[in-house]
């Protein structure tokens, strides 16, 4: 898998299609300074992928790895991203902790599932992406915000928040046309979700008012303006 390039310095490693792989996309915003990683990737290996593709298309080294949210599929591979500052809206730090202080195994998710078998579809994606658990981390960022932070090479990270994670936030590159969505506009994770709740339209309808060219979720092709609109009509 290779990088795809977006638009102006933006570039994308595509996720899996396949929803039950659980493998979102990871986006790299490439600078000479140094350059910044939007999610983690699912697992180390996810991350691995990444590096190897970043390495193969001669982008400059990241410096910067933001978390568009604290769900494991966006932070799992950062223990194999060494050297970066993470960064992440300031809820996410307990968040983090929290999940960073349980014993991960394939027992364990098979543990968990089985006491809640809501959990089946998160945690068996879990068991099929890390292979190894030695050296695995879950590490919580290490530069946080409140409202919005601008990292030095322009990129805006901005907190949104939402029913999909407290911590979610988008990723603004203005002069590339670009708004990276993470998740944030998605219903709640399924083992939290209840019948009445669906994807935040209303959300979704006020960031296009920023008028990017690009809007991309985690989870599927990135969208332009005209398309986003349209599907948001539909
Ligand atoms: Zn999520």
């Amino acid at each position: 898998m290779a990088l795809r390039h977006l638009a102006g310095r933006v570039w994308l490693f595509p996720g899996d299609p396949d929803p039950s792989a659980v493998r979102p996309t990871v986006a790299v915003v490439a600078d000479d300074r140094g350059s910044v990683i939007v999610d983690a990737g699912q697992s180390p290996a996810h991350a691995r992928e990444v590096r190897a593709a970043l390495a193969a298309a001669g982008l400059p080294e990241p410096r910067w790895l933001v978390y568009t949210h604290h769900h494991w599929d966006h932070v799992w591979g950062a223990c194999a991203w060494p050297g970066v500052e993470i960064v992440g809206h300031e809820s996410a730090v307990g968040l983090l902790r929290a999940e960073a202080a349980r014993p991960w195994s394939h027992d364990y998710l098979d543990e968990q599932v089985r006491a809640n078998p809501r959990l089946g579809p998160s945690f068996q994606a879990r068991a099929r992406a890390v292979d190894s658990w030695d050296g695995f981390a879950i590490l919580p960022p290490t530069r946080t915000f409140t409202d919005e932070v601008t990292l030095p090479t322009g990129v805006r990270v901005r907190h949104v928040g939402g029913r999909h994670a407290p911590d979610s936030s988008v990723v603004l590159v203005a002069d590339s046309g670009v708004m990276l969505l993470g998740d944030c506009w998605y219903p709640p994770p399924l083992h939290l979700r209840g019948p009445d709740d669906g994807p935040d339209l209303a959300m979704a309808r006020g960031l296009l008012e920023h008028g990017h060219q690009w809007y991309v979720s985690s989870h599927s092709d990135p969208l332009t303006l005209a398309e986003a609109d349209a599907a948001l009509a539909g």
